[in-house]
């Protein structure tokens, strides 16, 4: 994946920590306004749809024998198990996005965000941390959509999930939302600016600039 124009955004966080909430947020935020558009990836799952949810556009909800096949076929960039469903990015659609100088964002779990930057070194990793543990539980109960089971197995899974904060470029703490966006909107602006993305960019500018010196 040489010389992309868009940057890769990588998101991960424990359940509950409000990565979903941000990413709507910076999208809705930067909506026609940003002369680099961003995209969020529609990953492939195995896991039923919560209430609410649209196939194709939170996720493109499949059996786990058709993301069986879809692994065989070598569809994925990057797939794990999480909570004994399947999850997967597809190559092609984060390919031709990133081709087409749109960034995208990956709401991915650790072992994805590993897979990403084993192949996309230059992806860019950032990890939501919650302001605190019972914050994190309070979040989860009043989602009001898992049952008391499945929340206190997700609490268990927090903490390993957070355990691989430090292979990420940048954390985020989501205390204050506005705060925590702020951050998020000050990372990709940033990433942005890199210089290798900048020369892909401006090339016609830099040649008009510096053409006849
Ligand atoms: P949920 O079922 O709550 O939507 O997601 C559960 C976890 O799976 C979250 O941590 C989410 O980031 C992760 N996840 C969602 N899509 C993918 C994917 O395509 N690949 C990987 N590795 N994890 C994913």
């Amino acid at each position: 994946m040489a010389s992309l124009l868009g940057n890769l955004f990588i998101l991960a966080a424990p359940s509950g920590a409000g990565k979903s909430s941000l990413i709507k947020a910076l999208l809705e935020k930067h909506a026609n306004k940003s002369a680099q558009r961003v995209e969020v990836s529609v990953s492939h799952t195995t896991r039923k749809p919560r209430p609410g949810e649209v196939d194709g556009e939170h996720y493109h909800f499949v059996s786990r024998d058709q993301f069986e096949a879809l692994i065989e076929q070598g569809v994925f960039f990057e797939w794990a198990e999480v909570f004994g469903n399947y999850y997967g990015t597809s190559r092609v659609t984060i390919e031709q996005t990133l081709h087409r100088g749109v960034d995208v964002f990956l709401d991915i779990d650790w072992q994805g965000a590993q897979q990403v930057k084993q192949q996309l070194p230059d992806a860019c990793g950032i990890f939501i941390l919650p302001p605190s543990l019972s914050v994190l539980e309070e979040r989860l109960t009043r989602r009001g959509q898992d049952s008391d089971e499945v929340i206190a197995s997700r609490m268990k899974q927090a903490v390993a999930e957070m355990s691989h904060f430090s292979e990420f470029d940048y954390v985020l703490v989501n205390d204050d939302f506005s705060i925590a966006l702020h951050e998020l909107e000050a990372i990709v602006c940033a990433r942005r600016l890199r210089l290798q993305k900048q020369q892909l960019r401006h090339q016609p500018l830099l040649d008009e600039l510096l053409g006849s010196a």
